[in-house]
């Protein structure tokens, strides 16, 4: 290859993942576990000249003065403590001078003991704990190989890292089970697991005509635009007995999360957050909010206008262009034939990064809330767009063009509903202040409709602004009549 260094991205974002796909965990929508199948005989672990060649390459391709080192999975702990310690022996190897190197790892958290929360304390690891809210709705697809509840060892982990002193945030995922309960998980996140940080991850999973689900009628519909694709029972509960999980089907199965449900979930999670926690907790989605309300750059590709520098490393070195296309069509090569840095700025991942934004459907390119959503992820991209206005998802363009974002009525309604707030902490910033102040600006106005409340009539409109009279609205516990 030929690329100057001019053409190399001076830093970008890698998941490693040294056990590959494995993992002691069972969770029923994870797309990644059947992700073993791609290697078949493989005893899933990086090889120590493997971890060495990639904390050098890693190391050697920033050109800035901080570098992650983030690992993924499956679960990453089940390599055992030895292969980390053998990283960042690796890592202070390779150090450049006055080169900052931040260790991340994303684990489920049920194999932590003293020994790794001590470890991860040592050497400053930021964990991610993957947790999908209370017990009920944790356990509902979140079990071991046995199919056994897990919220009990996750617990567990998790306060093995408060004991030790180890920064975490909280990965959630949204789904059939949790995603109606905004308010319950991330009071449940902040309250009983500490979570100062907060990411909610959509489980979109997809299927295809060929999968099993074609034996459903539903799943047999055709698809009709504007409408949200046909949702079926998956046709799989366990990584043993699903296929091979690729970007690829326009129909989702019934554990996934629908638009509305994501778009209603951050709303609640917003109206909670903005009225007591902002500047104590931080919820990704609004964080990557502000930043594009402000203009600068959000540091979450799924809201960036291109993307392609979020990479993914499987144990025995083969690079993928992404943690969500670690499938054959996207491995852009191994690592120990091709220079990693190389790898990442071939012409194949720099189309696929540039897609993102020039396969977007022109009802997209028209969207009022284009700068702050960008279109999302191209893996959820697999509607079309509302053929006629007031086709379902807002005023939709004639044409029925494929390649609509599956969350789009979500992040619309989402985007819509923060856009004051939004504009208010994005000026807030601009003029040297705290986004924080509008937490006053909520509590004068929920006082103020507390008070006009106390005061309306029955026949009134409600002074929640609902549209509603005030006996059917906010009036209705307050007047019901008793038996
Ligand atoms: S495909 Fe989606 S998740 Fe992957 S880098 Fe692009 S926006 Fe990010
Ligand atoms: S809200 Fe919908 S139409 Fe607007 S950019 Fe996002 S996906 Fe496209």
């Amino acid at each position: 290859m030929t690329n100057s260094l001019n053409n190399y991205p001076p830093a970008f974002h890698l998941l490693a993942k040294p056990s590959g796909a494995t993992c002691n965990l069972d969770c029923a929508y994870c797309f990644f576990l059947s992700k073993e199948m791609l290697y078949p005989g493989s005893r899933f672990r990086m090889a120590d000249a493997m971890l060495e060649s990639y904390i050098r390459q890693l190391i050697e391709a920033h050109q800035t003065p901080q570098v992650n080192v983030a690992w993924q999975g499956g679960e990453p702990t089940l390599m055992g403590l030895d292969f980390f310690r053998r990283s960042i022996e690796y890592a202070e190897r390779y150090r450049k001078p006055g080169m900052q190197i931040e260790y991340t790892i994303q684990t489920n958290g049920t194999l932590i003991d003293d020994d790794w929360a001590a470890f991860f304390r040592q050497h400053n690891f930021l964990v991610g704990i993957s947790i999908d809210g209370p017990r009920a709705m944790h356990d509902a697809y979140r079990v071991d190989k046995g199919g056994q509840p897990t919220f009990d060892k996750v617990m567990r982990g998790l306060g093995l890292l408060q004991k030790h002193g180890v920064e975490y945030n909280t990965l959630t995922t949204l789904h059939h089970a949790n995603a109606d309960h905004p308010v319950e998980v991330y009071r449940f996140l902040r309250d009983d697991c500490g979570s100062g940080y907060q990411q909610y991850i959509p489980i979109i999973e997809r299927l295809d005509h060929s999968d099993d689900a074609s034996d459903h009628a539903s799943a047999n519909a055709p698809l009709s635009p504007s409408l949200p694709p046909p949702v079926t029972p998956a046709p799989w509960t366990s990584w043993r007995d699903r296929p091979l999980y690729t970007q690829a089907g326009d129909l989702v199965t019934d554990r996934s999360v629908t638009a509305e449900q994501y778009g209603r979930f951050l709303i609640g999670v917003f109206e909670e957050w903005v009225r007591r926690d902002v500047g104590a907790v931080y919820v990704q989605m609004f964080d990557v909010a502000l930043a594009n309300w402000v203009g600068e750059p959000s540091g979450l590709c799924v809201h960036s206008k291109t993307c392609g520098l979020a990479l993914a490393l499987e144990h025995n070195g083969d690079l993928y262009a992404c943690d969500h296309y670690v499938e054959p069509a996207y491995r852009l090569g191994n690592i120990a034939e091709t220079p990693m840095i190389e790898l990442i700025a071939s012409p194949q991942q720099q189309k696929f990064g540039q897609d993102k934004f020039d396969t977007l459907p022109r009802y997209c390119l028209e969207c009022d809330v284009r700068f702050a959503c960008h279109g999302g992820c191209p893996k959820d991209r697999f509607c079309e767009a509302p053929r006629s206005p007031g086709g379902g998802v807002g005023s939709g363009s004639p044409d029925g063009e494929p390649g609509l974002n599956y969350l789009c009525a979500g992040y619309k309604l989402f985007f819509h509903h923060i856009d004051q707030p939004m504009r208010f902490m994005a000026d807030m910033l601009r003029r040297g202040r705290a986004p924080a102040e509008i937490m006053q600006v909520y509590a004068a106005r929920d006082a103020a409709l507390q008070q006009a409340l106390a005061a309306a009539g029955r026949n009134d409109p409600c002074p929640c602004g609902s549209g509603k009279k005030f006996k059917q609205c906010h009036g209705r516990q307050a007047h019901a009549p008793t038996a």
